[in-house]
């Protein structure tokens, strides 16, 4: 089958699993113990920091391994509370759930405000500048790519921005890292990242802590971490993700503009192919992986179905949504409505997903277009 849902996660690329093999065969012992074998797990575990960090021109002190996204965002969020408890926090409206319910669980009454996105997709940086001309400071936080339409955030002008009005920065940059340059990005106050999608494993992920920010604590125990996180260190999967970005950056510029080409050649296709098709997100830069489709007929969960009975993986919008009602926030906050919102389906490709996977996606949803109007008469009934 081909998946076209790499955005949700992404398989264990063969470097990473080497290296998870390889650290859970022979290093697994606890880096805090004072056995000989233990003092070597902690010389690799402060390797695998240094390497990270030197990826993103960030000191390995900056580094804060943790258990992923949901976490780093939700201990930002705490944290900032936690020093500064009568200041604003700025989120746009398109953020992950992981940011906009742990702004909420820690705004009260008119600290929380969220920013509008434009029409593409696209936070809107005059909204910004004019909020923080007005009243300046407090924490902003703010994606680098949305994982349903792939639209790049302006973070870079988010950072100068930040840095003129003495507002501290969050990116949550899950969807960048592994596919997009790392330069400059750690240059803001906090960012976060996991490495599921980028190759390596799940339930691991780091936070980028700038010097500035030293009492920040993700979790109280022991001193793991320089003590911003305590608990024993996971390290196998903490080498694996680090060699999946290792990879991911060798390969980069090339998977990135194959990706953008075929994934450009797939939206002119099916533009032609299907009157009324609508990309979200499609005059804006987007992740060369991403391609957000309103369909002018069909509900997008039996879009999905249909299209996994053929062998083609592809998601309604975020896999975080699942299971919960309602169209997607990201598309609401862009004017699109709730009708064309069910319509829509997110179709993000891996780094080696080749032209031949995106043309028989598209030849798949041409032929499947006439039969998607109206009820679903072939329920697929799932066999455990
Ligand atoms: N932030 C963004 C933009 C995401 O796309 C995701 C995952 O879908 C997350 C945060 C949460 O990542 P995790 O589920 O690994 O904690």
């Amino acid at each position: 089958s081909h998946y076209f849902d790499a955005n949700a996660t992404t398989p264990l690329c063969p470097e990473a699993r080497a290296a998870w093999l390889e650290a859970t065969d022979q290093h697994w012992h606890n880096p805090s113990s004072p056995s000989r074998a233990s003092a070597r797990v902690h010389v690799l575990l402060e390797n695998a920091r240094a390497e990270l960090a030197a990826l993103f021109g960030a000191t390995a002190e900056s580094v804060v391994f943790n258990s992923g996204a949901t976490e780093g965002n939700r201990d930002v969020l705490a944290y900032w509370r936690r020093i500064s408890p009568e200041s604003r926090v700025i989120v746009s409206a398109i953020e992950h759930p992981s940011v906009l319910e742990n702004a909420r669980a820690n705004c009260v009454g008119g600290q929380l405000v969220i920013l509008p996105v434009e029409k593409s997709g696209c936070v809107s940086m005059k909204s910004l500048v004019e909020l923080l001309e007005k009243r300046g400071g407090g924490l902003v936080s703010l994606m680098a790519a949305n994982n349903e339409t792939g639209v790049i955030q302006p973070w870079q002008e988010a950072i100068e921005v930040c840095r003129q009005y003495r507002a501290t920065l969050h990116i949550d940059a899950t969807q960048w890292v592994g596919k997009e340059a790392l330069e400059g990005l750690a240059s803001a106050d906090f960012v976060t990242a996991c490495g599921h999608k980028f190759g390596g494993p799940k339930g691991t992920g780091f936070l980028l802590v700038s010097s500035g920010l030293s009492g920040f604590c993700g979790q109280r125990g022991g001193a793991q971490e320089n003590d911003h996180r305590a608990g024993t260190e996971n390290y196998p999967s903490i080498a694996s993700m680090v060699a999946a970005l290792q990879a991911s950056e060798a390969q980069r510029v090339g998977v990135q503009a194959d990706n953008g080409d075929a994934r450009d050649r797939f939206e002119a296709l099916l533009s032609k192919a299907i009157s009324d098709l609508k990309i979200w997100g499609a005059g804006e830069a987007r992740l060369s992986n991403t391609s957000s489709l309103c369909l002018p007929v069909g509900e997008n969960t039996r879009w999905v179905r249909r299209l996994d009975q053929r062998g083609f993986l592809v998601s309604t919008g975020s896999a975080c949504a699942t299971g919960k009602d309602g169209p997607s926030h990201v598309l609401a906050a862009m004017g699109v409505t709730a009708e064309e919102a069910r319509r829509t389906i997110r179709i993000s490709a891996l780094p080696s997903t080749n032209w031949e996977a995106w043309n028989s996606l598209a030849a798949a949803l041409v032929e499947l277009l006439p039969g998607m109007d109206g009820g679903d008469g072939n329920p697929l009934v799932i066999k455990l």
